[in-house]
């Protein structure tokens, strides 16, 4: 079976490919010939996901799958949240968004947050939505290298460590995409 993963970052698609049986073809968005700009509309997680998917199977017909990611603040009533990219305004920065994270929270002891995985399958003409979720806290400052996004500023639970100071293949294991991924890949393994 072909599966269309609606994205074009390549190493998510290699990793997710990995881990998939055999009897299922990943294909990119590049693979379909799809270039579109999709819009991302919704105000939740899960319906930009079910957008992403949706599109793609709509005007290609394809069974697809689709994700969307965000960091939920609790002091911050779950901001950034749906608007994570370009929390500090267009063009997306992660500079300007960590900046503005840190600066929201300066005086704030309460640094709970969570990064929030939705992913919506389109299968055969029915949905299915898997979420995965990594809980941690915001650091008052940034620390490492690695990874993008707010990395440098998240430390997951039980780690005293960021995701930016963590190997690709550690953050994966614990990641909020990697167990929304998991799931996914456990629902298609069990049909399939
Ligand atoms: P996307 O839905 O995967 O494109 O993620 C939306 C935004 O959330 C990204 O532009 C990043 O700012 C942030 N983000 C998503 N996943 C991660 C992550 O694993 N680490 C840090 N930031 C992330």
């Amino acid at each position: 079976m072909k599966l269309v993963f609606a994205t074009n970052n390549l190493n998510k698609l290699k990793e997710v490919q990995e881990m998939l049986p055999a009897s299922i073809e990943l294909l990119s968005l590049k693979d379909i010939h799809c270039f579109d700009e999709i819009e991302e509309t919704a105000t939740t997680l899960e319906g930009n996901a079910q957008i992403k998917a949706n599109y793609i199977t709509d005007k290609f017909g394809y069974n697809c799958f689709a994700d969307d990611t965000g960091l939920e603040i609790e002091a911050l009533n779950g901001d950034p949240g749906v608007y994570s990219a370009r929390y500090a305004g267009e063009p997306a920065n992660a500079e300007k968004n960590m900046h503005k994270v840190l600066e929201n929270l300066k005086n704030t002891e309460n640094r709970v947050a969570q990064f929030r995985t939705s992913v919506c399958l389109n299968l055969d003409g029915n949905q299915f939505l898997f979420d995965g979720i990594c809980k941690g806290e915001i650091l008052t400052q940034k620390q490492g290298e690695k990874g993008f996004g707010y990395d440098p500023i998240f430390q997951p639970e039980n780690f005293l460590i960021s995701f930016a100071e963590m190997s690709s293949e550690e953050k994966n294991k614990i990641s909020h995409r990697g167990r929304a991924i998991k799931k996914l890949i456990d629902f298609l393994n069990a049909m399939y």
